[in-house]
Order: structure tokens, then C-alpha cells, then sequence
């Protein structure tokens, strides 16, 4: 079982806030403060060497790097380049160097088991440690009766001829409430449509895209498990984690039994399954000036649609034609029109394609609400070309004064002299001021589910109350 720290970085008492212990701090060179680490760790500066790649390592190879300025450390089965990280850290290069080339998995949680070194290290991650084939062997008959950790592909005949350093993997961990299954891809570019995700009862499947072949995770969970789910994608590592809600709260021994084709890459072209995803329709136009075109039965639904060209569904839907084919089903969803009633200040934000929804609510919000005073969307992208209708949004706000639009850009070029960065305490406390102490306020939130969790939160700790707020999620 992987058991990874869970607190955000730099977590309460942690190395970098105090020292710990009685352990000593040595003093760091001017320019390697956590906050020059993070800088560089965001800088796009290939730390590992690998340009990218995930590899998986054998102890022989990770043996061969414990110099300082090659040095190699594996915790809990995942292998970091730590040569980059030597001069900021708080402990001394001496101290790291203890667990050069080597599992420094007992010696770091000895010294900082509360430290998150998965998210202050991700630049660093070379990959994780390659399974010993005398281990795969003993694991063999075990997997027929249970899956407890992460176990061996032994469902694949050929497996062990497609074990390398890119095959993808999986593991598994716990709560008492949650169980969180995480797949290793070994590819950084995916993302949320890279996988499918279904499971009834008490069978699991997940289906990832790699490449031209599907990764299947396919299971009988020991235990039952709720309908929801959540996936979360970690894509500057390529690791997707599903979270289950366990039924009841007890600690699972293993995590089921495998089902067909589990653990096994197989060409995409073999499978076929439907896939169901929801998406919020738009209008033709943000412009009162457009016309509809002409159709027949005169009948239209528009939906904007990102493609993903690694995803799994919307390149499929990107190579349609006209006169092919897709189900729509009915409407599905909770916001109510009523939220408008005497609406007084209307603010709206919006992550990437979490614009979508935003599209009627400006139409109807500009055009029906005789109380509105303003309406303020502050729309985050993460560069000008993500920004979905700028120019029609433009015009809107130059048109109607009540409208304000601010755009916000996560990884803008240099030149950007708009405002930049993640959603904030900063950015939103600016943006979110009302028109008039008692004004009848609404705040409409819509992105990727990091983005709407943490805006929620914020906007919580802003004392919006819950009637105030409005998440959309897909
Ligand atoms: P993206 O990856 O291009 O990101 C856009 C912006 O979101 C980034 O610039 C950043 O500011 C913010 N962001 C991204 N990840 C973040 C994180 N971890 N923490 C904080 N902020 C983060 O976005 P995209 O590819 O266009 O994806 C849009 C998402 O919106 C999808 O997940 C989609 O499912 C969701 N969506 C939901 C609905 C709905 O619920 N009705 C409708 C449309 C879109």
C-alpha cells in the first residue's frame, strides 16, 4: 500500500517552517530559499534529465547515481533527481547525500515523514522502481485470489515481454472512508479525457488512453463502494487518481480480485464502448447582432467543445461529419432561474471550458434582470489563444457598461501585462466587491474541480454566503 503524505506543502511544523527535533538548519546560499525552489520547479526547466520521460529503475540503475551532481533517491518507490533540489535544501547537501543512490525511504521519514516531497519534488521525478522479476514470480498465484497493492501483471500472458520502462501501472491506497486508486501512466500529457471511468456494483473498470493502446484496470472490489467518484489528474506527473467512497468505514486488506483483460494494455481499435459526457449548451452568440443560419427544422443546440488531442472521447467527436450521428439526452442539472429574482450584482468565474455555462447566464443575466447593477466575469485561461470568445466578449463589455471582463492567465508569454497567476485570496477579494453593502449578490463558479473547490473555499473565507454562491460541477 502506498501511503503518501496528504498535508499541503510546506505542511504546520514542517522542516521548512521550523526546525524540527533539535535537528540544525545550515545556511542556505542566497537564491535557494523554498520560495527560489518553487520558482524553479515552475520555471519549465527539465530537472531530471529526462526530458520529460517517466522511466521505470532498477536498484542496479539507481545504485550508479549518488554523486552530488548526479544523485538519485528512491521514497516510498518513487525515484527523484535530487542533484537540483541539493543547494536549497534545509538539512544540508550532507544530509541528503546519507541516502544517495539508495531506498531513503526509513531516513527520510526518520527526519521529515510530515514533509510533502511528492509535490515539492514532482519536477524531480524520474519514475518509480522497477519490480524485481523473483518478486513477480512469488506475486503470481497470490493475484489469482487478490489484488493487495500494487501486484503484478499476471492476467497478461505476454506481459512481462511488454514490461519496460513506459508500461503503466497502478496502486492503491486508503482512508477510512476513501480508497483512491492511482495509475501511473508514464506519459505527461494527459488528461481528464484520457480516461473512462465505470464501475456498477461491485466491479471496477477504468479505461486510460496511452498512446494507441488502452491501459485497463479491471476489478471486483472486496467491498462495496458508493456511486460517486471523483478523478484527478496530476498531469505534470502523468498520474491519475480515482477517489471511491467506501460504503462503510472499514480498512480494506486488499482491494478485490482481477476481472478480464485487468492490468493489460490492449489496442484501442478492440474496444468499443459508449461513452456518455456532459456538456453545457451555449448560445450561437454572445452579439444580439447574430443570426441564426437556416436549417431545415429550424431547431439548434450549440455547444463549445475543447479537443483533447490525446483524450479518448472529443477527438472522436472532432472527426465527425455532417449527416453522422450522437445520443443527446435530456437536460440535467440544478440552477435555478429564480437565483435572478432582484439580482443586484452578479459575478461570474470561469476556468478554461468552464466558460460554457457562463454563456447563457450573460444572455439571459444582460437582457432579463431589470434589478441589474453589474456583472462582473473574471475568466481564467491559461494563455490569450485559450481564451474562448474574447473578442465577442469585448465588444459585449464595451457595448453594455454593466459588464466588466477580466482575464486572468496561469502561463502567460512575457509581454502579458493583463493580470496573471491561480485563483487567489488577492485576485478575488478585488474583484469581488459588491455594489452596495446589502446588494443581492450571486457568484457563479465553473472550471476544472481543483479550480471550483478552491474558489469555493475562498469565497467561503470572503463570508459569501451559501445561498450567494453557485458551483457548477460536471
Ligand atoms: P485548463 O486546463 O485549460 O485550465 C484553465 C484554467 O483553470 C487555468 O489557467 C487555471 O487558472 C485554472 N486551473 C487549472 N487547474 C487548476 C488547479 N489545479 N488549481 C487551480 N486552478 C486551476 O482548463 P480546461 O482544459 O478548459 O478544463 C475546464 C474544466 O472545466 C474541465 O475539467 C471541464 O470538465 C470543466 N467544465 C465543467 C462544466 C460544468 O460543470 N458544467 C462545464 C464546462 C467545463
Amino acid at each position: 500500500m502506498l501511503n503518501v503524505p496528504s498535508q499541503s506543502f510546506p505542511a504546520p511544523r514542517s522542516q521548512q517552517r521550523v526546525a524540527f527535533g533539535g535537528r540544525s538548519k545550515v545556511p542556505l546560499k542566497q537564491g535557494r530559499s523554498l520560495m527560489d525552489w518553487i520558482r524553479l520547479t515552475k520555471s519549465g526547466k527539465d530537472l531530471t534529465g529526462l526530458k520529460g520521460r517517466l522511466i521505470e529503475v532498477t536498484e542496479e540503475e539507481l545504485k550508479k547515481h549518488n554523486k552530488k551532481d548526479d544523485c538519485w533517491i528512491c521514497i516510498r518507490g518513487f525515484v527523484y533527481n535530487v542533484s537540483p533540489y541539493m543547494e536549497y535544501h534545509p538539512g544540508g547537501e550532507d544530509e541528503l547525500m546519507r541516502a544517495a543512490g539508495s531506498d531513503g525511504t526509513e531516513l527520510f521519514d526518520q527526519v521529515h515523514r510530515w514533509v510533502n516531497y511528492e509535490s515539492m519534488l514532482k519536477e524531480c521525478l524520474v519514475g518509480r522502481m522497477a519490480i524485481k522479476p523473483a518478486v513477480l514470480k512469488d506475486y503470481r498465484e497470490e493475484e489469482k485470489k487478490v489484488l493487495n497493492g500494487m501486484l503484478p501483471k499476471s492476467q497478461v500472458p505476454d506481459t512481462l515481454a511488454k514490461e519496460g520502462p513506459s508500461y503503466p501501472s497502478y496502486d492503491w491506497f486508503q482512508t477510512n472512508s476513501l480508497v483512491t486508486i492511482a495509475i501511473y501512466t508514464k506519459q505527461k500529457d494527459i488528461n481528464l479525457d484520457s480516461i473512462i471511468v465505470d464501475h456498477q456494483d461491485d466491479s471496477f473498470r477504468a479505461e486510460t488512453i496511452i498512446k494507441d493502446c488502452l491501459y485497463l484496470i479491471h476489478i471486483g472490489l472486496s467491498h462495496e463502494v458508493q456511486e460517486d467518484f471523483s478523478v484527478r489528474v496530476v498531469e505534470s506527473v502523468g498520474k491519475i487518481e480515482i477517489v471511491l467512497k467506501k460504503k462503510e468505514n472499514t480498512s480494506w486488506d486488499f482491494l478485490g480480485h482481477p476481472l478480464e483483460n485487468h492490468n493489460s494494455l490492449i489496442p484501442r481499435k478492440d474496444t468499443g464502448t459508449e461513452i456518455v459526457k456532459p456538456y453545457t449548451p451555449v448560445s450561437g452568440s454572445l452579439l444580439s447582432e447574430f443570426k441564426e443560419p437556416v436549417l431545415p427544422n429550424n431547431k439548434y443546440i450549440y455547444f463549445l467543445i475543447k479537443i483533447y488531442h490525446t483524450g479518448l472521447f472529443t477527438p472522436e467527436l472532432d472527426r465527425l461529419q455532417i449527416g453522422d450521428f450522437v445520443s443527446v439526452s435530456s437536460p440535467e442539472g440544478n440552477f435555478k432561474i429564480s437565483k435572478f429574482q432582484e439580482l443586484e450584482d452578479l459575478f461570474l468565474l470561469a476556468a478554461g471550458t468552464g466558460f460554457t455555462p457562463m454563456v447563457k447566464i450573460l444572455n439571459y443575466a444582460l437582457t432579463d434582470i431589470p434589478s441589474l447593477r453589474k456583472v462582473k466575469l473574471m475568466f481564467f485561461n491559461k494563455t490569450e489563444d485559450d481564451i474562448i470568445w474574447r473578442s465577442q466578449l469585448e465588444k459585449l463589455a464595451f457595448k453594455d457598461k454593466r459588464l466588466d471582463v477580466e482575464f486572468v492567465l496561469s502561463a502567460p508569454i512575457s509581454e502579458w501585462n493583463g493580470k496573471q497567476g491561480h485563483i487567489s485570496p488577492a485576485l478575488l477579494s478585488e474583484f469581488l466587491k459588491r455594489n452596495l453593502d446589502k446588494s443581492k449578490v450571486l457568484v457563479c463558479i465553473c472550471g476544472p474541480v481543483p479550480f471550483t473547490e478552491q474558489g469555493v473555499r475562498l469565497l467561503q473565507d470572503l463570508n459569501f454566503s451559501k445561498n450567494e454562491i453557485h458551483s457548477f460541477t460536471a
